[in-house]
């Protein structure tokens, strides 16, 4: 067992992806802001953010000091929002429960928001050089071929977990966990093995008797169901209104335009009409259609219509959202919005002073692709 990991961490030491700035990283909050980034994520995504976030937060006490919403808007574009609200507030915790020092003990640093037991092997072993196995998606598939496991990954955790103990490097333990993230990023991948190119070829249960597309046993697809979703743009003057999600849950404390899912029966511009009244409060009379989006999450998707909206009447209330503004729409890159919104802002009318709409107007129909 003692090879398997010296096998390993001797192809890691080829270097044999690009530069990534967090590679060879020891401070604490640094390797701890990079997991938390990496995790769902892509490297090529993750690099311009991490580099942004350390000129803009170069410490804890920078990010616990930062509003929310400055926090989401350096995250925005990064996807799985929690992970933003969850890291500043653990950097909060830091500030009040220990004097602004991030709590090394692995029992201490689990206690802070949003630590989960990847996130706690995966910093521990890279800045403390603990030998606690980091498990993410890509180890398990690795594990799951060496060890010709018979379970969908999710179901043998406790084996794989049991297997990576009895080999994890005790001298290079967080090199051991990048290497084996880093063999089934780039060798033992999900659409393909490239097993001729493996260093831990033979240790590999699968390749050894050619089962190698038998591994991993596939998981059970959830249902992914399927949202049609109306949002009302509403002008007033010069201005447009905007909504803040509330703080937890999906896409929470992001803004965006008032809206919720069409029911049956009804049309979009019904839709956007009631859930800006149930939203906040507002009275509008929806115009036309700028278009539908489409937009894919990882549990369900969704197609967003746009309706343009004349205000009416009704002071706006947080009525079931955090908070909403008038703002000039030249200043709407000043706020953090999903990317489902990002995708309507390309068809929503550029005219000076807001659009010149009128119930008369033909509609302006697009469908914008699915990214
Ligand atoms: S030999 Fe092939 S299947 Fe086995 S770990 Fe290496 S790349 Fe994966």
């Amino acid at each position: 067992m003692i090879r398997f990991s010296e096998k390993l961490l001797h192809w890691y030491d080829q270097k044999t992806r690009g530069p990534m700035p967090w590679r060879g990283e020891k401070d604490l909050y640094r390797v701890w802001l990079s997991e938390v980034m990496l995790q769902q994520t892509q490297v090529e995504t993750v690099i311009p953010y991490y580099q942004r976030w350390l000129q803009q937060y170069p410490t804890v006490k920078a990010v616990a000091k930062a509003s929310q919403d400055d926090i989401l808007k350096s995250w925005e574009g990064l996807g799985y929002y929690a992970r933003a609200r969850n890291f500043h507030a653990a950097c909060q915790q830091v500030e009040k429960e220990h004097g602004g020092k991030i709590p090394e003990t692995p029992e201490e640093f689990s206690k802070l928001k949003g630590i989960g037991s990847y996130t706690l092997a995966a910093v521990q072993s890279i800045a403390l050089n603990r030998p606690l196995p980091a498990i993410d998606g890509n180890v398990k598939r690795v594990v799951a071929r060496l060890k010709r496991m018979k379970e969908a990954p999710s179901k043998a955790l406790l084996a794989i977990e049991t297997f990576l103990k009895s080999t994890i490097s005790h001298d290079r333990p967080g090199d051991f966990n990048q290497a084996m993230m880093d063999l089934g990023a780039t060798i033992c991948k999900s659409t393909v093995a490239k097993c001729d190119r493996c260093p831990v070829k033979k240790f590999c249960g699968a390749f050894k008797c050619r089962e190698v597309h038998l591994y991993p046993v596939l998981e059970e697809k959830p249902f992914k169901p399927h949202y049609k979703i109306a949002v009302g743009i509403v002008w007033k003057g010069e201005r447009v209104l905007i909504t803040k999600r509330k703080a937890h849950g999906l896409l929470g404390g992001l803004w965006e335009f008032p809206g919720g899912k069409i029911k049956e029966g009804e049309t979009a511009k019904h839709c956007a009409k009631r859930e800006v009244k149930e939203e906040v409060g507002v009275m509008v009379q929806p115009l036309s259609s700028v278009g539908t989006i489409k937009h894919v999450y990882t549990h369900f998707s969704i197609e967003m219509e746009g309706i343009l909206c004349r205000y009416v009447r009704g002071q706006p209330k947080t009525l079931d959202c955090a908070d909403w503004k008038w703002i000039n729409f030249s200043n709407i890159s000043s706020y953090a919005f999903p990317k489902a919104n990002h995708k309507l802002f390309p068809l929503i009318p550029k005219i000076p002073n807001g659009p010149k709409i009128s119930p008369k107007e033909p509609i302006n129909r697009k469908v914008a692709k699915a990214c």
